[in-house]
């Protein structure tokens, strides 16, 4: 759950999920809907389908794996957090170097190097494991971690509450700021998505998100390529998934969004569809649990706002929805 993000968000769910999976076993043994549902929210849903995965691997052989290398194997895990864990729980004398390790290492040596950059970093792994004692290396790795995230912070370093002031070349050049040097900006790429909102007794048709997180839910979204006019594309492409024509199609908003260098530009319409009451056997279940409806390729569910929260999504079918209740219905 510390992966990308700060232990205040992820402490809440961290409690939650103890309680209701209190052993790795009843992690392994959990379907995959109630552990996506329990993460919603705290975002980058790899590592939760990584963790299940983890758990069952564990629960298979039995055995937590107590060395480097077995940690490795483990999905989700890399370097750092192997190293993390190796180090906390097994005392095994490996550097975990995250963000904030690579800041405190580039200030103390005083290196002005691209912080992401693979030489950058194979340079301060080196940097960070010379510095790792035999005995106390889980307690040496948190300490670092707690220098970066509480005192050595990106913009504004505490250098007169630093134990390493006077080891410190980037605090004697007076502007400690400066160290690392800046990444270099990624150029954010622009996508243009339509999307369609299509209500049926207070229900809203979802499918699976195919754009921006697999396994999410989504309403109907579809790329806008250049000169190509968003209503057709919404038009063809519902057509093409639930081979049913569109009809009252309307223009809703634009909307937009940002995740890491992607731009998103989302021209959003509510539509219905010509056969408004299909024959029984494809029907979208209206119950609680909502199955998927039997309509390829993709799953298509009618869900109320409730049971949307209960499942799988992003910030954008929150931001679809929120913009179709103010101006759509
Ligand atoms: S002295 Fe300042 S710049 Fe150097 S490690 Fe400490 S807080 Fe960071």
């Amino acid at each position: 759950m510390l992966q990308q993000t700060t232990v205040p968000h992820a402490t809440a769910y961290f409690l939650k999920f103890l309680e209701r999976w209190p052993t790795v076993g009843a992690l392994a043994a959990a379907p995959d809907d109630a552990v996506m549902a329990a993460w919603a929210g705290l975002g980058y849903y790899a590592r939760a389908r990584n963790l299940h995965r983890a758990a069952r691997v564990i629960a298979a052989r039995k055995e937590f794996p107590n060395t480097l290398e077995g940690l490795r194997e483990l999905p989700g895990i890399g370097p750092y957090t192997a190293a993390a864990v190796a180090s906390i729980a097994f005392g095994i004398p490996e550097a975990a170097v995250d963000g904030n390790v690579v800041r405190v290492l580039c200030r103390l040596r005083g290196f002005k190097l691209d912080p992401k950059a693979p030489r950058t970093l194979a340079r301060l792994r080196n940097e960070a494991q010379a510095l790792v004692p035999a005995r106390g290396a889980g307690d040496h790795n948190q300490a670092v971690m707690e220098l970066g995230a509480l005192v050595c912070t990106p913009r504004a370093p505490r250098c007169g509450a630093c134990p390493l002031r006077k080891l410190c070349k980037a605090a004697a050049s007076g502007k400690p700021e400066a160290f690392p040097r800046a990444p270099q900006r990624v150029k954010p790429r622009s996508i243009h998505l339509v999307a369609g909102v299509v209500e049926r007794r207070k229900k809203v048709l979802l499918v699976e998100d195919e754009y921006m997180v697999k396994g999410h839910l989504s309403v109907p979204m579809f790329p806008v390529r250049d000169g190509e006019r968003p209503a057709n594309v919404l038009r063809k492409g519902w057509e093409r998934i639930a081979r049913r024509a569109v009809t009252a199609l309307r223009p809703v908003a634009t909307l937009r969004h940002s995740v890491l260098d992607r731009r998103y530009v989302v021209s959003l319409f509510t539509f219905k569809e010509k056969t408004p009451s299909p024959p029984r056997s494809c029907q979208p279940e209206a119950d609680e649990r909502s199955s998927p409806i039997p309509f390829p390729p993709s799953k298509i569910r009618l869900l109320s706002p409730s049971q949307i929260a209960r499942h799988p999504h992003g910030g954008l079918l929150l931001k679809v929805l929120a913009a179709w209740r103010e101006h759509g219905r």
